[in-house]
């Protein structure tokens, strides 16, 4: 007898997400340094919704909140603030999107896509942007945000 697994579902999706999630973390530890937790505390307020955590996952990154947020904002095509520790974003985005743009963010703007090496940092040059690797020293264009 085969079961199909409804990928629709909620349940479902939180069980890939939950993989995605645990993936990152391991490839920290592979390397025995840091793990990184990429788990956003949402809250949804009238027509808000807040990022509780928002400068905790950018230093979990290892970038600027300022850059994970001109990310969220432009991909979200939502208008949002930044305070200290929070974001917030007009209208309401649901946590799967949220999770999932982490993620986007981790393998466009952190991961280096040569070696999976995390300890990446961006840097500038003229009008371009550089994702340089610090364990293999691979140097990959990104986009500008
Ligand atoms: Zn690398």
């Amino acid at each position: 007898m085969y079961r199909l697994m409804d990928l629709s579902s909620r349940a479902a999706y939180e069980k890939l997400l939950e993989r995605v999630l645990s993936r990152v973390q391991s490839r920290g530890t592979d390397r025995g340094e840091r793990t990184i937790s990429l788990t956003p505390e949402i809250m949804h307020e009238q027509k808000q919704t807040i990022i509780l955590n928002f400068r905790q996952l950018a230093d979990a990154l290892g970038r600027e909140p300022q850059h994970l947020a001109r990310f969220i904002f432009k991909e979200t095509g939502r208008p949002g603030t930044l305070d200290s520790e929070r974001a917030t974003l007009s209208g309401r985005v649901s946590d799967e999107e949220l999770g999932k743009l982490l993620q986007l963010y981790f393998k466009e703007f952190v991961k280096c896509p040569v070696c999976g090496g995390i300890d990446t940092k961006i840097v500038s040059e003229k009008r371009f942007r550089f994702l340089v690797c610090e364990i293999c020293g691979a140097k990959t264009p990104i986009r500008k945000i």
